[in-house]
């Protein structure tokens, strides 16, 4: 098999690379040790923002602000050439109180995002809370089969059950990855295996900290929905989907690569919930997923230090969903020798 790019991980940042790739007429393989789209991409909210942006560095913003200007269009785009519909909804987000509202307005004044104050709406909530009418939400599990179906439409290869090992190098090039059904070859290889793309790269991640960071959720099931944006309170985020399921998360555990749910998540998930809405019914399901995490949320996203044939583009952390789109962008940039160095690959 001839290939011009072998990737590692079909979670959204792979997948999104890929296609990307694809529409600039490359061969490509990717390869996961699942399912693609099984993973955190799945597990995660599929809120289109940083929660409290003014929380982050601008290079967290730039990057989620562009994304978030993609994304409706490719919504549109993959609906249209798949039949599967990401379900891209402007619903907005509502902050309830407390927040910093100083930082918050001055943040949305500086990047000329709109907001309002409004009721909460909430019994008990006296204060009024901060929306923020242009934030969106995809169903990722959606956006996810949608995107591998286009990658299939584009004549991508894809290898499930295929579990990347080791590289072989010679010189400053990789010449062959070891899976664990035989060696692969190609082009150039491209990381995007989530929160394990560092323990894959062993000695070879160099600079790069990628880390699991834990997050469960809660599922709740209502015949229409209770409301229709996104509301956050304190970390707590509450997704109503349009066919009246509802997500609630989440939680941020610094546990390795164990993804078991938990009844402490279970239990302080659902008093926050029941703090807010006292008669909500108990959830039909809890999941956890495990996040790219990486220092101050900044993703790599360029070539290897070393290794002229080796790119990253993992350690979303929190936003992964969110900055899908444009971290494929980034990636055909670094390829095209026109890097971002803000996300570079660290020596
Ligand atoms: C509870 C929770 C809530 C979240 N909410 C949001 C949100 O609302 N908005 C948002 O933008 N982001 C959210 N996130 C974060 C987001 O989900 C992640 O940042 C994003 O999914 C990372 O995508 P990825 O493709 O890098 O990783 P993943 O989706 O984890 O994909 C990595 C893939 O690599 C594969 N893989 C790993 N190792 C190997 C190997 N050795 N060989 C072959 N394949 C391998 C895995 O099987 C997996 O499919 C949330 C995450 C969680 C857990």
């Amino acid at each position: 098999m001839k290939t011009d790019f072998l990737i590692i991980g079909g979670g959204a940042i792979g997948l999104c690379s890929a296609i990307a790739l694809l529409e600039e007429g490359y061969k490509v393989t990717l390869i996961d040790r699942n399912v693609a789209g099984s993973e955190a991409s799945w597990a995660g909210g599929g809120i289109l923002s940083p929660l409290c942006s003014w929380d982050y560095s601008e290079t967290v913003t730039s990057l989620a602000e562009r994304s978030m200007g993609m994304f409706q269009d490719m919504a549109e785009r993959l609906l249209h050439d798949t039949g599967i519909d990401p379900e891209y909804q402007r619903c907005g987000m509502l902050i309830l109180p407390p927040f910093q509202e100083e930082m918050a307005r001055d943040w949305c004044d500086r990047h000329q995002v709109r907001f309002q104050r409004v009721a909460s709406g909430i019994t008990g909530i006296q204060d009024e809370g901060f929306f923020m009418p242009d934030i969106a939400q995809v169903r990722n599990p959606r956006l996810l089969q949608a995107l591998q179906r286009r990658f299939e439409m584009l004549g991508g290869s894809m290898l499930e059950h295929r579990e990347a090992l080791s590289f072989e190098i010679s010189g400053c090039k990789i010449t062959a990855l070891n899976t664990d059904k035989g060696k692969l070859n190609a082009d150039a290889y491209i990381i995007a295996a989530g929160a394990w793309s560092r323990t894959l790269l062993g000695e070879h991640a160099m600079g790069m900290e990628v880390r699991p960071i834990r997050g469960q959720m809660l599922l709740f099931k209502f015949d229409i929905p209770p409301f229709s944006n996104i509301l956050l309170q304190k970390k707590l985020y509450i997704i109503p989907r349009k066919d009246g399921h509802v997500l609630a998360g989440s939680t941020l555990e610094d546990v390795g690569f164990d993804k078991r749910t938990t009844t402490e998540a279970r239990e302080y998930l659902l008093e926050r919930v029941h703090a807010l809405f006292p008669g909500w019914p108990d959830p039909i399901r809890q999941w956890a997923g495990l996040r790219p995490g990486s220092p101050d949320n900044i993703p790599t996203i360029g070539v290897h230090p070393r290794l002229s044939n080796l790119y990253a583009n993992c350690g979303h952390f929190r936003y992964g969903v969110t900055m899908s789109p444009a971290s494929a962008r980034l990636l055909l940039d670094a390829i095209h020798n026109r890097a971002d160095p803000a996300y570079r690959w660290r020596e």
